[in-house]
């Protein structure tokens, strides 16, 4: 449906991410501890120590622009300059403004998994794997709670939406990162549509009428993907 123009666009915000402690429970959950399953306490211990030495050499960061939606339908979110296709239409139906973010746990504690897993010291790799992991989402959470503090009178943010997930087709990624400077945060797109460095997460919310963000819901809850690892 067509829009008003609404706020205007705001400029790129970059995050820092320094001092950021991911939570040890979402660390467990990346490892493959089910919630409240009791961690083995040699992994307990591989978990803390690997915080205690990386955190103060990491850099997580994040970035965020908000634009205008200019159309949307089920199927369809038009920006400026950049039209998404897939399942994005219907989630973010609602969104009178989308922001488009990254978030990035950082080079640092890629390097750090990857020299453990050249060492044959696998457990300290998977460590740091589910480190970066929670990292770059201890980092969307960071977004989100900036994002809050944007937003006007009766305004309410939607769950956030990523690329290869929802129904958003994974080359959408292109489209997404015609919308940022990526290189702002140090993350580049492969021609893969991986991002590098790995523990990176792209993705859209939407900024609307508090309402009908909150009488839209959470898709999750009608969704047949059972098995999907980013239910909420
Ligand atoms: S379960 Fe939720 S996160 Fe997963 S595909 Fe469905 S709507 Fe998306």
């Amino acid at each position: 449906m067509p829009r008003a123009s609404g706020k205007a666009e705001a400029e790129t915000v970059v995050l820092e991410g320094a001092g950021l402690k991911p939570d040890p429970a979402e660390v467990f959950r990346y490892l493959g501890y089910p919630k409240d399953a009791p961690v083995e306490p040699r992994v307990a211990q591989r978990v803390e120590q690997a915080l205690e030495k990386l955190l103060p050499e990491i850099r997580p960061r994040a970035m965020y622009r908000i634009y205008p939606v200019l159309r949307s339908s089920a199927h369809r979110l038009e920006l400026p300059g950049a039209v998404f296709t897939g399942r994005i239409g219907e989630f973010l139906g609602e969104a009178q403004r989308a922001a488009i973010f990254l978030a990035t746990a950082g080079t640092e504690i890629v390097a750090a998994a990857e020299a453990a897993m050249q060492g044959r010291d696998f457990l300290g790799g998977l460590v740091c794997h589910a480190i970066g992991a929670a990292l770059a989402e201890a980092m969307v959470a960071r977004t989100i709670e900036h994002l809050r503090g944007q937003l006007g009178a009766g305004e309410a943010l939607t769950l956030p939406y990523s690329p290869g997930y929802c129904g958003i087709p994974l080359e959408q990624q292109r489209t997404l990162f015609g919308l940022l400077d990526a290189s702002l945060v140090g993350v580049q797109l492969l021609p893969t549509m991986i991002m590098r460095p790995l523990k990176t997460i792209s993705g859209l919310i939407g900024i609307g009428p508090e309402d009908r963000v909150r009488a839209y819901g959470n898709p999750c809850d009608r969704c047949p993907l059972v098995d999907c690892q980013m239910r909420r």
